[in-house]
């Protein structure tokens, strides 16, 4: 009779790449990505001819300009909604939001109501109204608010948002039309991460419009952020996956001991795709291009085991919905394959951990991207001006961005050598280094014009094409024509940092605007004027620019002399944002409220405090209840031993089960000691900087067993098993 392990193993060699149904050309080939790319979306074009040209028209507007959308708008889209959902096999809608759970959430309603107008007869038929499509209300006293909502009025509103469109999501049987919403409590306050990240997208709309105008460009109207999320994660068969109860409650190892081989032959990364991932990625792919989403590339990454995929950037909000959806349709569809899809921060310790670099840029209403260098002298300052927002962003809100980024998981990541370190700073790269080192030290008082060509302009515009001189350990790094922020964790919903990041920099362009007027109303050319603002802006900023390696100790050194806040765990980094000068500028620009910002403070502070302690007591019983157990059949067996190197073995396991016995032993009392701790913050810190230290020791010692007990006797897939499936 063969062990549960040794029959998942078997299982799991044997099985195949799945095939699904993928629609065929004629002659047999795969169709297209383009005859099926957003069949399940309710798109604008399909909106366009199906409503009324007033209708339309009106929509448009509410898309565009954010104008209320008139009742009888909201009924004509109600029902060309109904009518191609039915169509397409729909019987169910739900509003579809992202509240602050990490997760997506939805409620289905059918579309049948009876029709009673003719007593007796029992007549059903489908029926979607107006305010059904504009408003829904889940009833969800238990989403977390941060005791924002008392008991009795536990009602939080769903609210469709027109700006991203209405999709199809496909079950087993059926198919359910799912409406983007945002989530508001009864008295209007944000429970959800889409809100703010439409205040925000308002706030820099507001503020980067302004500064245009004194740059001269006074026919842009609107500035919105785009954003391409590379999206990785990891893939572990379903038979290995039951088998670990810490992947199962956790989603990541909290034992395992490293396998001799890991990635250190460098061979995973953009390596050839095994053969059932690919299958699997095939899938996912065809799903979400049905879905609208455009999702573009795929590769191997450097862990075993451990793959990404990113799509083709789009507007933020409706990326962002996009990258929430991608996830929840990858877990489903991972299902399919046998796999589990990942997306935990640091599933396996002493390997890569999962990002997600969320690239980043404003673009105007007149498409301009206004990170990218452009050909006129014109639009080589105004990259400038903005690229010297971005740098003053980052460096006056390194506390909230670091915050926007801080959970558990990610916790696990940042600053363990192969993330990003907990100190935020800003790489530009050697050209603009140059360039900007030119403009600090540079006279442009003298001659505008002369100047800007001087200090090395003209070769802006090769920057796009030139990012060869990545910097890998830059959390914030500039990248030709986009930012790529890549401390963000892979499970996060990139609302909360990309809502910040728009914030900050909607803040620090509003106070250059301020200050580009008032040289400008003191008699300076506008170019002068502008030219010695970058001066400025670029020596104020000049600490939180580094180029080095971020993973370095002398890194640590450094940033703590030029003052840049190094804060390791999420709890600190949290409790830091609680100080209003740092989270004043949420306030007066009308992205978070007092109540807001502070129910978020504690549902992350609770979060952190579940998951923790979540880990730790999966941790007690899995020492317990396998580890223990299996060493003491161990020691049982060699029980007795003669020779100097039997008994040496014979006490190393001892030694080891004494060592789990007593870490196990102490992080049960010290569970019970924070259990009686009422204040969460002190709870919450010293998880941080109490259990989490212990845990690690525990995990030390078992994984120290795991290397020298009997394979036989080990009752959980190792890391060898689960890292290398082909
Ligand atoms: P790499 O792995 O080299 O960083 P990828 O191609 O994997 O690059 O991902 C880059 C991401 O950046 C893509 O999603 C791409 O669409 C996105 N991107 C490119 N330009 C912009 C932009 N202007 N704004 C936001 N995202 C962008
Ligand atoms: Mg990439």
């Amino acid at each position: 009779m063969s062990s549960p392990r040794e029959a998942a193993q078997l299982a799991v060699q044997s099985r195949q790449p799945r095939t699904f149904d993928v629609p065929r050309q004629p002659d047999g080939h795969r169709a297209p990505v383009s005859s099926y790319f957003g069949r399940h979306v309710l798109d604008l074009l399909k909106l366009k001819e199906r409503l009324p040209r007033e209708s339309y028209q009106a929509l448009l507007s509410t898309v565009r300009h954010g104008k209320p959308l008139p009742r009888e708008v909201a009924e004509s889209v109600a029902s060309v909604a109904r009518e191609w959902a039915t169509s397409h096999g729909a019987t169910h809608f739900t509003h579809w939001f992202q509240p602050m759970t990490g997760l997506t959430a939805e409620k289905h309603d059918g579309f049948i109501d009876l029709n009673v107008q003719i007593p007796g007869e029992l007549r059903v038929l489908e029926r979607f109204s107006g305010s059904q499509l504009s408003q829904g209300e889940p009833d969800a006293s238990s989403f977390p608010s941060g005791g924002m909502r008392s008991t009795f009025e536990a009602r939080g509103y769903t609210a469709w948002d027109p700006t991203s469109p209405m999709f199809l999501v496909e079950s087993a049987n059926g198919r359910t039309l799912c409406i983007p919403s945002v989530y508001i409590s009864y008295h209007g306050q944000s429970l959800d991460h889409k809100t703010p990240l439409l205040r925000s997208l308002d706030a820099l709309s507001r503020q980067a419009v302004a500064f245009l105008k004194l740059l001269g460009d006074v026919d842009v109207h609107s500035v919105s952020a785009t954003l391409g999320c590379e999206q990785e994660y990891f893939l572990v068969d379903r038979d290995h996956f039951a088998l670990r109860p810490d992947l199962v409650l956790c989603e990541r190892t909290l034992l395992g001991a490293a396998s001799p081989r890991g990635q250190q032959f460098e061979d995973h990364y953009f390596g050839s795709i095994p053969p059932r991932a690919l299958a699997f990625m095939e899938e996912l792919e065809f799903e979400l291009q049905r879905l609208g989403v455009p999702v573009k590339t795929r590769h191997n990454e450097v862990a075993p085991m451990q793959f990404e995929m990113a799509p083709i950037f789009e507007d933020v909000n409706m990326a962002n919905d996009h990258n929430v959806l991608a996830m929840d349709v990858a877990r489903k569809v991972a299902l399919r394959h046998h796999l589990v899809c990942l997306f935990h921060e640091k599933p396996f310790a002493r390997l890569n951990g999962s990002g997600k670099h969320c690239n980043w840029s404003m673009v105007t209403d007149r498409g301009d991207n206004l990170l990218e260098p452009g050909h006129t002298p014109h639009q080589n300052l105004r990259f400038l001006a903005f690229l010297a927002a971005c740098l003053k962003a980052v460096h006056e809100h390194a506390v909230a961005l670091r915050y926007s980024i801080a959970n558990a998981n990610n916790d696990l990541r940042l600053g363990a050598n192969e993330a990003p370190p907990a100190i935020l700073s800003v790489f530009v790269g050697d050209l603009m280094t140059d360039i900007i080192e030119k403009i600090i030290s540079g006279k442009p008082g003298k001659d505008p014009d002369h100047f800007v060509l001087e200090m090395g302009v003209s070769k802006l515009p090769m920057l796009a094409r030139d990012n060869t001189d990545r910097n890998r350990t830059s959390p914030f790094a500039f990248t030709g024509n986009k930012f790529e922020y890549r401390a963000v964790g892979s499970s996060a919903n990139c609302a909360g940092p990309v809502t910040m990041l728009n914030a900050a920099i909607a803040d620090v362009l509003g106070k250059m605007t301020a200050r580009l007027k008032a040289k400008i109303d003191a008699g300076e050319g506008r170019d002068a004027a502008v030219l010695s603002l970058l001066k400025e802006v670029f020596s104020e900023t000049a600490p939180i620019r580094f180029e080095g390696n971020g993973y370095s100790d002398e890194w640590k050194a450094e940033a703590k002399k030029r003052g840049l806040p190094n804060t390791p765990v999420a709890p600190t980094a949290i409790e830091a944002m609680r100080d209003p000068k740092q989270s004043g500028f949420l306030l007066e620009l009308g992205i978070l409220s007092e109540m807001e910002l502070s129910s978020r403070f504690n549902v992350e502070i609770e979060r952190y405090i579940k998951q923790v302690t979540l880990e730790a007591s999966t941790m007690v019983e899995l020492l317990t209840t396998f580890v223990v157990p299996a060493a003491e059949r161990q020691l049982v067996a060699s029980a007795g031993a003669k020779g100097a190197l039997l008994k040496k073995r014979a006490d190393a396991v001892a030694t080891g089960l004494e060592s789990v016995l007593g870490a196990a032993h102490k992080l049960e009392a010290l569970l019970e000691e924070l259990d009686g701790v009422h204040d969460e913050s002190v709870r919450a810190a010293r998880l941080a900087a109490e259990l989490r230290p212990i845990m690690d020791h525990a995990r030390d010692a078992a994984d120290g067993l795991e290397k020298i007990l009997d394979d036989g006797l080990w009752p959980m897939p190792k890391y060898r098993e689960m890292l290398f499936i082909r």
